[in-house]
């Protein structure tokens, strides 16, 4: 794959403001966002999509919609789940110096992630990493009825069943107590 990640915006912020380039982001989510591959396997995950850059008074609107596809966990059983990401990408870039004087500027946005550097690259890496995580689930599912695994013995209740007795629950325990000497 062909990564995409960088956009080199000097002609953009010499035009007037309002002024917009077109283009498409891609990226590799082993690379760029491992904690969303998480399986043991060498197969390209693609993070892709078309993005809209816009001059805006000192600095770039960043706008995208962007799809990645990822692998998680299972929440209840760990097998790996595949997944696909709707990431809504929209962050406005500051500029760090002037385009047509070379002055440096200090820009409002403390965050460094939303700098176009010295020589005014605009890399989307770190807020497609921090987009993309917020984009998956906290507890994905192989399946809605995934039945997880023995707390017992950790057999993956979804391929075997295993002879683990379940520990009773106390309160269960009391209330058959009582059910056995109604019935006596
Ligand atoms: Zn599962
Ligand atoms: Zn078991």
């Amino acid at each position: 794959m062909i990564e995409n990640l960088t956009f080199n915006v000097a002609q953009l912020l010499k035009e007037p403001i309002g002024a917009v380039r077109a283009g498409q982001v891609a990226a590799d989510v082993r690379r760029l966002a491992p904690e969303l591959a998480q399986a043991d396997s060498t197969v390209e995950l693609a993070m892709t999509g078309p993005m809209r850059l816009t001059h805006t008074d000192g600095g770039v609107l960043v706008q995208g919609a962007l799809t990645s596809q990822a692998v998680l966990p299972c929440s209840r059983c760990l097998e790996p789940v595949a997944l696909t990401l709707e990431i809504e990408l929209e962050e406005v870039f500051a500029q760090t110096v002037d385009v047509l004087t070379g002055q440096a500027i200090t820009p409002e946005e403390d965050d460094r992630a939303l700098w176009i550097d010295d020589r005014h690259l605009l890399d989307l890496g770190e807020v497609l990493r921090q987009n993309a995580l917020v984009a998956a689930p906290m507890h994905p599912l192989c399946r809605p009825d995934c039945r997880g695994l023995c707390v017992i013995c950790g057999q993956n209740l979804n391929e075997e069943t295993c002879t683990c007795e379940a520990e009773p629950d106390a309160r269960w325990a009391i209330l058959a107590k009582l059910l056995q000497n109604n019935e006596s």
